[in-house]
């Protein structure tokens, strides 16, 4: 006998998981505030109505240079073409001081497969920037894509190369790259870019080397819901066996200037349906306490996330990989947390850096 909606809905009210199957009827029949008011459930369970917290934060975009042609891309520049750049230790000091100044703790580096770049590149990099701040920054180097990549490169095994990183200072490898985890999604949009068994061989071998990890998801290409709605499974699975992703994190396709972007008509899925996924996500992924909402790709939107089950979001200041897809930022932090405080939440600063130094000692 087939569930009903109604059911679906106790069960979240019970505190009971939904299947796939659930999660599927949930999405075609709830309306938004229904959507909206049990995702406020689910996260009522982990955080307190009216907190949420934020991350100020640039991405540090290490090189264009990649070989990956993923088609949703407008930040690549294939070896040997004009415009290609990597950026030297002192550029990546320049962006880490003009962080500080502006009160900013967290540096996340995201660049492409520049088949020029050595493992020793990264972990110097890194070496010369934990020398120089010491525990002031936190790092979120690199993503998982990168690291199959610098593995890769380097024939090194997936624990070999966490390995090194880590001896290197580097203490997180977030989850980004994962965008759909489907095989069919990776093979029509970036069939140079690993494989979901490869990313959770990765994911595995990172934790087990003692580093710290995150989920992340881009919804608004052509995916299907069915998609979707595997990617949370695959997230939530993972997160079962392991409990080793600190958050999960949704940001939708910018797709300006993107081969991808002009089948599409250059169309962006609605705040209305980033919300909803969001709901979704809070609600299917029962194991993960630290949901985040994506001021980079929403802007001000972002923060009725907050209402939609996210406790967290990002001030960031700089990511060229989605700026040049169309993503606009503000630097008036002021503006953006008033947002948050107007719908009702009191926003607190997360200083990662300082957190993670304290989890040390
Ligand atoms: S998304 Fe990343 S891996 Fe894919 S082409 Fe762009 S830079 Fe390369």
């Amino acid at each position: 006998m087939s569930t009903s909606y109604s059911e679906v809905r106790r069960k979240i009210e019970r505190n009971e998981r939904i299947t796939p199957e659930d999660a599927l009827l949930l999405w075609r029949e709830a309306s938004d505030d229904e959507m909206r008011s049990l995702a406020s459930l689910v996260r009522a369970r982990f955080h307190a109505p009216n907190s949420c917290t934020y991350l100020l934060m640039r991405i540090i975009n290490t090189t264009n240079v990649c070989v990956a042609q993923c088609d949703y891309c407008a930040f690549y520049t294939l070896p040997g073409q004009t415009g290609g750049y990597v950026l030297t230790q002192e550029q990546v000091f320049a962006k880490l001081d003009e962080l500080l100044a502006l009160g900013g703790e967290l540096a996340g580096f995201n660049g492409g497969f520049n088949p020029h770049l050595t493992l020793d590149y990264y972990c110097d990099l890194v070496r010369a920037i934990r020398t120089r701040y010491g525990d002031r920054i936190e790092l979120y180097a690199f993503t998982i894509a990168e690291f199959l990549y610098l593995a890769d490169h380097a024939s090194l095994s997936y624990a070999a190369t966490a390995a090194r990183l880590k001896q290197a200072g580097v203490r997180w490898i977030t989850g980004g790259g994962s965008e759909i985890l489907t095989e069919d999604f990776r093979r029509r949009h970036s069939k140079f870019k690993y494989t979901v068994a490869q990313f959770f061989e990765a994911q595995t071998a990172i934790l087990a080397a003692g580093l710290r990890t995150t989920a992340t998801m881009v919804i608004g290409f052509d995916e299907t819901i069915e998609e979707r709605i595997e990617h949370l499974e695959r997230t939530r699975c993972f997160q079962d066996q392991t409990g080793g992703q600190e958050s999960f994190l949704c940001w939708n396709f910018k797709p300006w200037s993107t081969p991808l972007g002009t089948q599409l008509n250059n169309i962006e899925i609605s705040p209305k349906e980033y919300l909803r996924h969001l709901a979704l996500s809070r609600i299917y992924l029962d194991n993960i306490p630290r949901i985040r909402t994506s001021v980079l790709t929403q802007n001000e939107r972002a923060l009725e996330g907050l209402l939609y089950g996210a406790d967290d979001f990002d001030l960031p200041i700089e990511d060229e990989v989605t700026q040049k897809a169309g993503a606009t930022i503000s630097l008036n932090f002021d503006r953006i947390l008033n947002v948050a405080r107007s719908l009702g939440f009191e926003p607190t600063c997360r200083h990662v850096a300082l957190q993670y130094a304290e989890t040390l000692s």
